[in-house]
């Protein structure tokens, strides 16, 4: 059947409506609220706050001994550049394209972010990066798992290894992702998580640091405004760690407090059945564009255990005025789609050469891959048939302009 004979159907659904917050998990917060107890070291004789039972929890599920509960995604990725410790001027290595807390952190701790290519694969260019570990001297990579993608884990670990560079992640898109089974955020030193509105738990703000390493996470805890309470974090390293960090590291507040983590808390022990609710949606609109005209969606490699959250296509043409149509087409039919060619940098979304605190760096294949990449939210409040009006229009609306 030719696509464009199918009756104009139009999607009246919201992009960035999320789920309400569970009711146990509104329940939890006005409990914290009644004790007024809502900073993470105001407790009573044998309570553990709230902070600290996430913090366990979360360190559980990720099947790692340390966490840090923090008040962002990049608030967390400050604390590990830090207590990795980053100089000022340091090259950090990371993506080309990712969202603008990434480059931020790096230049937020007075480092300078060396940007990497990205393949049409959407993740990291390991060529690419190969040369730049050579040619920068960088000792760390911050890399970001951005959207969801993961590259060839087994490749870059090798790769790190052979030159000796550590890795911080930024899986603030891959919270219950995986490679070969192995759950993102466990490959380096450091894995940062994101608790904001539109990630996969939803505590408007919040982030996590978690590692393996216990000197790290006692720099880490000291630097996120522990003060001398250090020694009462459920998911911490022993005190024996503290005793260099104590006081020689700065407090750069940046804690969570017991009533986001009150929140949090049920929102994680449901994470894992969301993640199938989300693949099932990803899954729908994936199948839906099959073999559409003008446009395809991005393959996933068979170790990769993701989490659709979001769904990216890239355009066949490069040609601005047929994707700005093509763009139109869809949002007048009510899809709301990104693009990462558009030169001004729009919403959540902004490209490297609009990073502007960053060096100008030229970044040819990442370019032209931005120029035809296509991006699309996928909130858990859209049904399964939801999502395959959305593929059909999306079919309909490439059919028409993207030939
Ligand atoms: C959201 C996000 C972060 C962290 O964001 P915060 O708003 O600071 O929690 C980091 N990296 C990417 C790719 C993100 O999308």
């Amino acid at each position: 059947m030719d696509d464009a004979t199918l009756p104009e159907e139009v999607f009246t659904g919201s992009f960035t409506q999320q789920e309400p917050i569970p009711d146990e998990a509104i329940e939890a917060a006005v409990q914290v609220m009644r004790t007024g107890r809502l900073h993470r070291y105001n407790t009573i004789d044998g309570e553990l706050s709230e902070t600290d039972q996430l913090e366990v929890e979360f360190a559980k599920w990720l099947g790692v001994p340390y966490c840090l509960a923090c008040a962002s995604g990049g608030a967390a990725m400050q604390l590990a550049l830090r207590a990795y410790g980053v100089q000022a001027g340091e090259p950090v290595l990371t993506n080309g394209y990712t969202l603008a807390p990434v480059p931020g952190a790096i230049a937020g701790v007075g480092a300078r972010p060396v940007l990497v290519e990205i393949t049409d694969a959407m993740v990291i260019d390991l060529d690419d990066l190969a040369a730049k570990i050579e040619n920068s001297g960088a000792r760390l990579l911050l890399i970001s798992h951005m959207r969801g993608r993961l590259v060839d884990m087994d490749a870059l670990m090798a790769l790190l290894e052979k030159t000796g560079v550590a890795l911080i992640e930024d899986c603030a898109h891959t919270m219950g992702a995986a490679w070969r089974g192995e759950k993102s955020g466990t490959f380096g030193l450091a894995g940062c998580f994101s608790a904001q509105t539109y990630k996969h738990v939803n505590s408007g703000e919040g982030g996590f640091l978690t590692s393996e390493d216990p000197d790290f996470m006692a720099r880490a805890i000291m630097n996120s405004g522990s003060y001398m309470l250090y020694d009462r974090h459920a998911a911490g390293p022993g005190r024996e760690h503290f005793d260099n960090a104590r006081l020689d590291t700065p407090n750069c507040s940046s804690r969570m407090d017991n009533l986001r983590a009150a929140i949090l808390r049920p929102q994680l022990a449901r994470l894992d059945e969301n993640v199938e609710r989300w693949n099932a949606r990803y899954d729908a609109i994936e199948e839906g564009l099959a073999g559409a005209s003008g446009l395809a969606t991005v393959p996933r490699p068979a170790e990769e255990t993701y989490v659709g959250s979001s769904i990216q296509f890239l355009t066949h043409t490069s040609d601005t005025q047929a994707i700005r149509a093509f763009l139109d087409r869809a949002a007048m039919r009510g899809v709301q789609l990104k693009w990462f060619g558009a030169p001004e940098p729009a919403g959540y979304t902004s490209r490297h050469d609009s990073w502007r605190y960053v060096d100008a760096q030229n970044l040819p294949k990442t370019d032209a891959v931005l120029a035809r990449l296509v991006d699309m939210r996928i909130p858990l409040t859209f049904s399964l048939e939801d999502c395959r009006s959305i593929a059909r229009i999306i079919r309909q609306c490439a059919q028409e302009t993207l030939r």
